[in-house]
């Protein structure tokens, strides 16, 4: 796809969780029509903030200790957002200079930034594909991604804050299945997922705000998050509350679990 397709493509008559998410984490690059669902979001949840933010920390948590410790060099991180600083790469490469990342999203205003997360170090290498998380096939299968990931070396799958934008009816297990399928032995699963477990009558609302903005969502308990990882093996602490998976020594205050809101966890593929 071209970049003037792409602008044809953004439609800013509705909301769109790339920009919403955007402006949770206080960035620039959303529309009004966005703004009114987040603060129609911030208004049922207040700590939307928190929630946002903590699951940034956690990507950065779960990127270094892969690269440190599970000797992770590729990465594919599908559903990536507009680009926030440090991103993907940045945390990966910050550790090992010579990581490679692929980026994917299906929200063509991501595609337009695309360029920032393209700025690698000289070593490394990062690219980003227009794709959707339903076709797992046609993700895995695009020439970009073979120029950038070798598939027959361990690869971090990255799922943060994506899998509750999948339907059941989309088969999200059989989606994600799929996708470590195509990965070999030493792989990884990091993934984020919101939760109405601490609160469910606020999750209720926030779902009905994204469903009535066209984005049917599908929050999930913690049961069901760990679903996600059945046959890999999770890396301590298990499946947990997002602020408490492998914590950096912090300084500021702790927030509650009902804040953060976010089930976290990696697995590593035997
Ligand atoms: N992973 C980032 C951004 C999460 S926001 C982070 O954790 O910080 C969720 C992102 O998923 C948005 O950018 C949205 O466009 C994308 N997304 C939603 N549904 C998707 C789908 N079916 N395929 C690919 N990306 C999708």
């Amino acid at each position: 796809m071209t970049h003037s397709q792409a602008a044809r493509d953004i439609d800013t008559s509705r909301p769109h969780s790339a920009r919403m998410y955007d402006y949770y984490l206080g960035g620039k690059d959303h529309f009004e029509v966005d703004k009114q669902a987040a603060e129609r979001v911030a208004e049922a949840y207040p700590a939307i903030f928190v929630c946002a933010r903590e699951n940034r920390a956690f990507m950065h948590r779960a990127t270094r200790v892969l690269a440190r410790e599970h000797g992770i060099r590729q990465w594919l991180d599908i559903g990536t957002g507009i680009p926030t600083e440090p991103n993907l790469h940045q945390v990966a490469q910050s550790v090992v200079p010579d990581a490679r990342v692929v980026y994917a999203d299906n929200d063509p205003l991501v595609l337009k930034y695309a360029e920032r997360l393209m700025r690698s170090t000289s070593e490394g290498r990062t690219t980003y594909i227009e794709a959707d998380v339903n076709d797992p096939q046609a993700l895995l299968t695009a020439p970009e991604l073979a120029e950038v990931l070798d598939l027959s070396r361990p690869v971090a799958l990255s799922l943060n804050a994506l899998m509750h934008f999948v339907t059941d009816a989309q088969d999200p297990y059989g989606i994600v299945r799929r996708l470590l399928d195509a990965l070999p032995s030493g792989s990884a699963l990091a993934l984020s997922h919101c939760t109405p477990d601490f609160d469910p009558a606020t999750w209720q609302k926030v779902t009905d705000i994204y469903t009535s903005a066209g984005t049917p969502v599908r929050f999930r308990s913690r049961e069901d998050v760990a679903r996600f990882f059945d046959g890999l093996e999770l890396l301590d602490p298990g499946v947990t509350v997002g602020h408490r998976w492998r914590p950096d020594a912090t300084d500021g205050d702790v927030p509650t679990d009902a804040e953060v809101s976010l089930w976290t966890g990696v697995g590593i593929k035997p």
